[in-house]
């Protein structure tokens, strides 16, 4: 590893920072990388199946194997001062010999463990004093009466969501009667599930939070999420709520990860519900959809604050660069392969449109290809914004 020497703000901070940081994923999440780490004189290395992958294109190198393969891993790390995750669908256990051997994984899989499984997630919040909804859980081979026994406190509707591997509301259903739960989740094939109160929220917000190697935390702006069959539509920042709301989100994700002593970003998303209740719905171990506005609102992107975090070096202001800014995800809606090349200029002349976009081979309905970052001044319309990008993304 070389001696060097870094520039935050107007100091020179001379050390050894770590240069080269592996991230398992090679996804859109590693690909926005790509501005901070040439910022910061990092190299990043990838961990993939897929060579047509986003974040290949932008890596230094690239370790092809599945994201879960451990020993790939242990390569990767050869090549690396440090590794992070882009995603979760990793195999901890797996994991945990490299650890053993010294090899530096950030965040830590200690603090990783009780994130990747929304029952542990749960009691992980609950231990931190965290308010969220009440829960039961169904395993096969429980007594089926027992289990309805115990959620009757819950009421109707419920929400069951699969423990592990769900994502964009994949693996989240709502059901409205004990019958339609069995069959929804016979209709699953049974797995281990979550079985959760309904949470009539007003509003969905979330935040980002950042914490460093020496315990600085950053939290930046709660926004307000909007989603559209359970996947995130659009962001809108700052979340038009009262500065206690902001606060209390602000104490919740410095809490949590202070709780974890988490070295990274992570992305927590919380229910607004009526009595100004918050209510912690999920939380997301790495940069997330909800801090994408970050890359050109902020004074720091999350994906940099990623790699300032895992890399040892200070955390950077998260404050907003503008007064507002909407981000709206653009979603696959068809199965094509087409580069929308004409819409996508469509998009970026509208001003302050920055769009970010994934060079992804082929869509499919609900794929994520890109998304489009408006910043805006106090005056302008929230509203008229979002329907303006959507109108000219989105199918009538
Ligand atoms: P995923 O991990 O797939 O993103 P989430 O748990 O975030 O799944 O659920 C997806 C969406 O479903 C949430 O954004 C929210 O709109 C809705 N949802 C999830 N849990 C509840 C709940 N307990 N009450 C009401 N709506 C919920």
């Amino acid at each position: 590893m070389k001696r060097a020497s870094f520039r935050y703000g107007e100091v020179v901070v001379l050390g050894l920072p770590m240069e080269r940081v592996g991230i398992i994923g090679g996804g859109q999440l590693a690909w926005m990388m790509a501005a901070g780490a040439q910022r910061l004189g990092l190299d990043l290395v990838v961990q993939t199946p897929h060579l047509e992958d986003p974040a290949v294109a932008i890596a230094q190198a690239v370790i092809q194997a599945p994201v879960a393969d451990a020993a790939a891993t242990g390569r990767l790390a050869q090549q690396c001062d440090v590794i992070s995750f882009e995603n979760e669908f990793v195999d901890l256990a797996a994991l945990a010999p490299l650890a053993e051997q010294g090899i530096v994984f950030r965040p830590q899989l200690t603090a990783l463990a009780p994130l990747l499984d929304k029952y542990d997630q749960r009691q992980c919040l609950q231990a931190a004093g965290l308010p969220n909804p009440r829960y039961v859980t169904l395993s096969p081979g429980q007594n089926p009466a027992e289990v309805e026994a115990a959620a009757a406190p819950l009421g109707w509707p419920l929400v069951v969501k699969t423990r592990r591997l769900g994502y964009d509301g994949q693996g989240t259903f709502v059901v409205k009667t004990w019958p339609q739960l069995q069959a929804r989740w016979e209709q699953m094939g049974c797995p281990e599930v979550l079985i959760e109160e309904f949470i009539p929220f007003e509003k969905e917000l979330a935040v980002m939070v950042a914490r460093g190697s020496d315990g600085q935390v950053v939290v930046y702006p709660t926004v307000e999420t909007q989603q559209v069959n359970q996947v995130c539509r659009r962001v809108i920042a700052p979340a038009a709520v009262s500065e206690p709301i902001q606060a209390t989100v602000a104490r919740f994700a410095r809490t949590l990860v202070e709780h974890l002593d988490y070295v990274g970003v992570l992305g927590m998303e919380l229910f607004l519900a009526p009595g100004d209740r918050l209510l912690v719905n999920e939380v997301a171990p790495r940069t997330h959809n909800s801090g994408h506005y970050t890359l050109d609102a902020c004074e720091t992107s999350q994906f940099e604050q990623q790699l300032r975090a895992v890399s040892g070096r200070p955390l950077g202001p998260a404050g907003m660069t503008c007064d507002r800014a909407v981000m709206v995800n653009l979603l696959g809606f068809e199965t094509a392969h087409h580069d929308y090349g004409e819409v996508r200029s469509r998009l970026a002349q509208i001003p302050n449109a920055h769009l970010s976009w994934y060079g992804k081979a082929a869509s499919r309905p609900g794929r994520k290809l890109g998304h489009v970052t408006v910043t805006m001044i106090a005056a302008m319309d929230v509203a008229a914004t979002i329907a303006q990008l959507e109108a000219l993304w989105y199918p009538a």
